[in-house]
Formats: C-alpha cells, sequence, structure tokens
C-alpha cells in the first residue's frame, strides 16, 4: 500500500482549519482524509478516526477532549466538524462500569458533547476513548480481513506480524469491545497496532503521520503475505463481459420484479428495488472457477456490512433465460426458499435479543449469477452503488483468502446480533423515502419544453429518469444540467439516452441501456411528438407522413415495447401520454397534428384495456400552450408560433398573453404544471386507468368526453 503523506499537504490543511479547530484536529483531518481515499482500507462509513485535544470552557478552564468522527461523515472528504468533541474524563470513568447497553452508551456520548448540536459519535467512540494515544485510526482494511477471516486466522496473524500486533479475538462492536481493547493493550502497550479477528485493525502515534504510516506499514506486509502465499487458482471457462451483459438485460428486469417487496397494499403494492450490476472477466471467472460456490456464498467479510447485504447472498444457476415464464418461476422459487432460510435465521436468534426488533424484509441484496455476473440491489441508486462497491470489495477478498486458505466469516449468531441493533437502523433509518426512490421513468422527447419539465418534476420526488430524445448535443447537455441546477441530490438519478421513436432497434436499444442502468423500468412518459402548420387543401404528403412516424408509429412503438417490458417485470406499471387539447378541440391549419396525435391517444386507451391484466395503467395528459422557457423552447410552438403570431398580428410575448386569456382560469400553463399531472399518475393517488388530465386552465370546448 502506498504511503500517501505529504507534509506540504498536511501543512495547507493546518493553515486552513488550525486556527478556527486547533492544529491536532486540523491535522486529525488531513490524515482522515488520506485513510479515506484508500478504498482498500474503508468503505462506505467502515473505519473511524480520532484525536486527544485540550479545550477550554467558558470559565476559562482547560480541559481534555477526544474527537471522534460522526456517524455520517464520509472520511474521504471529512472536515473539521465531521469529528464529534467530547469531554474525556468522563468516557473513560465509564471503564469502571460492568456494562452498559446501547442505549446508555448513545446517552453517554451525546450527554458529554462539547457542541451540543455536533453528530452522534461512532459506536467505536469509547473504543477510542479508553486507549491512551493521542492519535488512533481504525479500518477495516481488506488485507487484514483477508488475514482474520479464516479457520487459522490467528496463526496467520501471529505469523505476518510476530510481537508487533495484538490479537483481539471478534467481539460485538461496542462497550464490551471498547473494555476487551483497552485491557488487551495494557498487558501489551508496545505493540504498534492491534488487529481485531474479523472486524479490523487499530494503529496509534503521538502523531497523526505516526499512526497513519503505521497503518500503511501494517496493510503492506500483510499484502506481501497474502501475494506470497497465493497459490493460483483453477478458473473454468467463463463467459465474456460482452455475452454476460446481454444475459443480464434478459435477466434484470424478471429479476427486480420477483425481487419487489409485496407489501399487500391495492395502491402502492410493491416496493422495488434498484439493480445495479457488476460484470467484469475477473467476476465471471471468479463466478465460474471450481471453488466458486462454496467461496462466495459465504457470510460479508465484516459486521458493518451486513445492514446493506443481508447475513448471505442469493446463488442463481442453470436459469432458462429464453423463457420469461421459466424464468420467473425459478427466479420465484430460488427466492422463496431464500426467504425461507432467512425467517428461520431471524427466530433461531431474536428470542435471546435485548432489543427486538421486527423481521426485516427476507430479500437478498448480493445475487450471485455464473455466466453473468453479480447484481446488487438497493432502495435508490445511492444504496445499490454501496452494495455493490461492498460485493466488489467483498469478492476480491474472498478470491485472495481462497488462494492461500479457507474463507471462514463471522458466526451466524454474531452476524445476527450486528444485523438486528438498534443503534445501526438508527443509521440507515435516518432519510424517509420520496415517493418516486425506488422507481424508474423512462421520457421521451426530454430535451423540449414539456419534457424536460417532467424530467425535472420526476427527479425532484426521488425518481430515476432516462430522459430520451435524438441523439446530440442538447440530450448530453440536459443531464449535466440536472446534476448541476437541480437543487436536490441526484446521486446518478439521470442517464441521457439516445432513443428515436420512429425506430424500433433504437426503441428496443434504448430500453436495454435503461436495464443496464437501473435494473428494470416501471413508468414510461410518451411524450416525444412533431408540429405542422398546413390547411389541408396546401398539406404535402410528405409533412403528413413524418408526422404520422413520430406521433402514431413512435406512440405505437413505445406502447409496445413497455408492455413487453412490464410483462416481463412482473409489477404492474405506469405509462403517461402526453396528449394535446386539440384532440377534444382540433385547430384550423393544424390537421396533421391533430389526426396525428387524435390516433396517439387512441392507441394509448386501447393499451389501457390490453395491458390493465398485468396492472399496468395507461394514462393521458392534454396540455395547451406550453411555451417553455429560456432554456428550453417549445418544440411544437416553434412550428406553430410564427403562423399564429401572423393571423393575429401579435408578438411571441402577445401570443402567450392570447393563449393565457382564452382559458378559464387566465393562467399560463407550464411544463412543470405538466410534470405534476404525470407525477399524479406515477404515484398512483386513484385507481384511475385510460384516462385524460386537462392541463389548460379550463376549456369547455376541450373538455373530455
Ligand atoms: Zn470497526
Amino acid at each position: 500500500m502506498q504511503n500517501r503523506w505529504s507534509e506540504s499537504e498536511a501543512d495547507d490543511c493546518v493553515a486552513e482549519f488550525g486556527d478556527e479547530w486547533g492544529e491536532a484536529l486540523a491535522q486529525r483531518t488531513y490524515s482522515s482524509r488520506l485513510i479515506g481515499k484508500e478504498p482498500a482500507l474503508v468503505l462506505h462509513g467502515g473505519g473511524n478516526t480520532s484525536v486527544k485535544s485540550t479545550f477550554t470552557d467558558v470559565f476559562g478552564e482547560q480541559r481534555p477532549i477526544i474527537y471522534v468522527k460522526a456517524s455520517g461523515h464520509a472520511l474521504a472528504d471529512i472536515r473539521p466538524e465531521g469529528h464529534t468533541g467530547l469531554v474525556l474524563d468522563a468516557l473513560r470513568r465509564l471503564r469502571s462500569v460492568p456494562e452498559l447497553s446501547d442505549a446508555a452508551m448513545v446517552n453517554e456520548l451525546r450527554t458529554h458533547f462539547l457542541d451540543a448540536g455536533a453528530g452522534t459519535p461512532s459506536i467505536e467512540a469509547l473504543l477510542h476513548a479508553f486507549l491512551p494515544q493521542r492519535f488512533i485510526d481504525h479500518t477495516h482494511a481488506d488485507a487484514i480481513l483477508a488475514l482474520t477471516n479464516r479457520p487459522d486466522g490467528e496463526q496467520v496473524v501471529a505469523e505476518v506480524f510476530g510481537d508487533d500486533v495484538i490479537i483481539v479475538e471478534y467481539i460485538l462492536p461496542g462497550f464490551g469491545l471498547a473494555k476487551a481493547v483497552a485491557d488487551a493493550f495494557d498487558k501489551k502497550p508496545e505493540a504498534k497496532g492491534m488487529v481485531l479477528m474479523k472486524h479490523g485493525l487499530l494503529t496509534w502515534g503521538d502523531t497523526a503521520r505516526q499512526s497513519y504510516e503505521a497503518t500503511v506499514g501494517l496493510v503492506t506486509r500483510a499484502e506481501a503475505w497474502l501475494k506470497k502465499s497465493a497459490k493460483s487458482v483453477k478458473s473454468g471457462k467463463a463467459a465474456s463481459p460482452d455475452m454476460a451483459r446481454q444475459r443480464y438485460h434478459k435477466l434484470a428486469p424478471v429479476l427486480r420484479g420477483q425481487l419487489a417487496i409485496r407489501t399487500g397494499s391495492a395502491d402502492a403494492p410493491y416496493r422495488r428495488f434498484v439493480l445495479q450490476s457488476l460484470i467484469t472477466s475477473e467476476i465471471l471467472a471468479l463466478l465460474d472457477s471450481e471453488r466458486g460456490r462454496e467461496v462466495l456464498l459465504s457470510p460479508p467479510l465484516t459486521t458493518d456490512h451486513l445492514i446493506r447485504t443481508k447475513p448471505l447472498p442469493l446463488w442463481l444457476d442453470g436459469l432458462p433465460l429464453d423463457d420469461v415464464d421459466g424464468l420467473r418461476e425459478q427466479i420465484a422459487g430460488a427466492i422463496a426458499e431464500y426467504a425461507q432460510q432467512y425467517d428461520a435465521y431471524y427466530r433461531r436468534y431474536a428470542g435471546a435479543a435485548a432489543e427486538k426488533l421486527p423481521c426485516f424484509d427476507a430479500m437478498p441484496r448480493i445475487i450471485l449469477v455464473p455466466g453473468t455476473g453479480v447484481i446488487c440491489a438497493g432502495r435508490d441508486m445511492a444504496d445499490a452503488t454501496i452494495v455493490r462497491d461492498i460485493a466488489a470489495q467483498t469478492l476480491a477478498a474472498k478470491a485472495m483468502i481462497a488462494a492461500s486458505g479457507i474463507y471462514e466469516g463471522l458466526e451466524e449468531a454474531h452476524l445476527f446480533d450486528m444485523e438486528y441493533r438498534g443503534l445501526q437502523h438508527a443509521k440507515l433509518a435516518a432519510t424517509a423515502e420520496t415517493p418516486l426512490q425506488r422507481s424508474v421513468a423512462l421520457v421521451t422527447g426530454a430535451c423540449g419544453a414539456i419534457g424536460s419539465g417532467i424530467c425535472r418534476e420526476l427527479l425532484a420526488n426521488g425518481c430515476h429518469v432516462a430522459a430520451t430524445d435524438l441523439s446530440g448535443d442538447s440530450l448530453e447537455s440536459l443531464a449535466a444540467e440536472f446534476g448541476q441546477a437541480s437543487g436536490y441530490e441526484i446521486g446518478g438519478r439521470i442517464i441521457a439516452v439516445p432513443l428515436d421513436v420512429t425506430d424500433e432497434p433504437s426503441v428496443e436499444a434504448g430500453f436495454a441501456q435503461v436495464i443496464e442502468a437501473w435494473g428494470g423500468i416501471d413508468l414510461v412518459v410518451i411524450n416525444a411528438g412533431l408540429a405542422h402548420v398546413s390547411a389541408l387543401a396546401d398539406m404535402e404528403t410528405a409533412a403528413f407522413r413524418k408526422l404520422e412516424q413520430v406521433n402514431i408509429e413512435g406512440t405505437l412503438h413505445l406502447l409496445s415495447a413497455a408492455g413487453r417490458h412490464f410483462r416481463a417485470q412482473g409489477t404492474g406499471g405506469d405509462i403517461v401520454l402526453i396528449s394535446t387539447k386539440n384532440v377534444f378541440a382540433p385547430g384550423a391549419k393544424f390537421g396533421a397534428y391533430s389526426a396525428t396525435k387524435a390516433a396517439a391517444h387512441q392507441l394509448a386507451r386501447i393499451a389501457s384495456l390490453e395491458l390493465a391484466d398485468l396492472d399496468v395503467r395507461v394514462n393521458m395528459v392534454a396540455p395547451d400552450g406550453v411555451f417553455g422557457d429560456a432554456r428550453h423552447k417549445s418544440g411544437l410552438w416553434a412550428a406553430v408560433g410564427p403562423d399564429r403570431m401572423r393571423a393575429r398580428g401579435l408578438d411571441e410575448q402577445g401570443l402567450e398573453e392570447y393563449y393565457r386569456d382564452r382559458n378559464l382560469l387566465r393562467q399560463r400553463i407550464t411544463a412543470g404544471h405538466v410534470g405534476r399531472a404525470v407525477m399524479f399518475f406515477a404515484t398512483r393517488q386513484t385507481p384511475t386507468t385510460g384516462a385524460t388530465i386537462p392541463v389548460d386552465g379550463g376549456l369547455p370546448d376541450a373538455t373530455p368526453r
């Protein structure tokens, strides 16, 4: 492992934070970042750091304190306020108490903050407080876990480090571990660090640099031993990543549908997952290797991964990928068996648990599929990405262990203690879910005024959005624009997908790209459309056909691809067609548009009849006079506006006012209004299908009937 310490960067950090926070915490901030930037040391909140210092209180008295990393802060970009200051003497006194529950421990921590508003410190805070050294670094380093997670772990650690480290057997993190660590240290204070079996590494020093370099030094020795001891593993003939990806496109929607948690509610029957895949030649070789199943179908590396990954992955092989019904049946069977085993595991240990939490959902989060790859499930893209990162690291570490011995994870009872720990879940439950957080939408014509307004509304409600349009600069800049100027957390929830609605293979490829990104689709918004101004007497057939292609055939292609996808996924779905008031009240010189949109509208109504059995709802939104904003001009008005302005002798603003004044409410219609109508259907507020919501400020002539 590379030593990344730079004296000048450390000085920069002290210059930036030293005056306000003190030199010790500034140094602590710098070396915490170095540790955080090394995925082989810490991953998604695994690992924590501390420093002891002094603080002048309101009476002018100097008091010893400790700064411990607060949960919810990532080490990689931590700032000084990411460490919470606590009164050190008060915490140290706790060592004399024989027992302390999690709740009592957290209360002791929270009542000894320097800053009442600071974040809750790590559950390993007392471990840092009980040790005497100034700087302490605690990581769950891959290479250390690769030494400890095996039946002969203690021997291997002793062989690699000799007398340089203290070995502590596995104890559930919290008060008990903090005491055990302090006792073990007292017996051997000259050690350079401490290896916590099946958990991680502790190092210390008088300076931030000393402690950091002790971590890097010990991890490097572990890596060298692993390399030296590795025997080459016989791998099977693995599929190529390209082939695996094609298999993934067939598998993902069916798997996603079967993973969705059945809620029993008629209005919101499913709690879905977003999927992420790991498909590389290394992973495919590992899955197909002789001992692949035995090595990989095993408990996680450390307990802090457990609440994300469940105690075990699901193994799926021999899948009939070309037979959707057979595939669904086989997956359903495997998941039911997994759930049964999970339930039994819960019942085995729940009786003895002190804080009895109800049984969590029994769905696997990591699915191992030889020939296809590793599939990871989370409640949204951010969550699924964390699961994927953990899975990638876990697989690599297990492979490393398998090359030099036998992998052994934690005992089931320990897994249960950690999975069903109130503290851990408080961490995850802290953020409430947004209405479409678990949903994926595909929107056509996303670059236009209405399309971008719909994307914006869906994103603001937590949805994952595939913004599709003809390929080009405006499509490419659209995703970036939302990422930069959204005002809400995007977290990988928008992708730009080139898609030509008139071309069936392009529609197929677009769907595949969204499946690749998130595993499936729940909402299809058919918005792409073309307008043309001409009296029937002057109509050129070629221009009319162009509108037929986009407005009618384009709608047909989307309805039919969506129907097939929803059938495979098996968890219902929603389709919203952006119709127009012209379907109900057509305009002169607007025949091509009004007629082709009427045909599209009728196709959508037919889809509502054909897809109802699948719980797919098809509804229409009929706006009028949406002009767009400076950035996203309405394509329709680009085509229609000049003619209408000429006919009425108005300029652009005058025309906008004309449209506003012709509706009952005298209101300007925006893309945001259309987006909210889409939201109404997407969130299934009422049991409605085949219906139209006008978004027009009230036009009696155009009221749907
Ligand atoms: Zn730990």
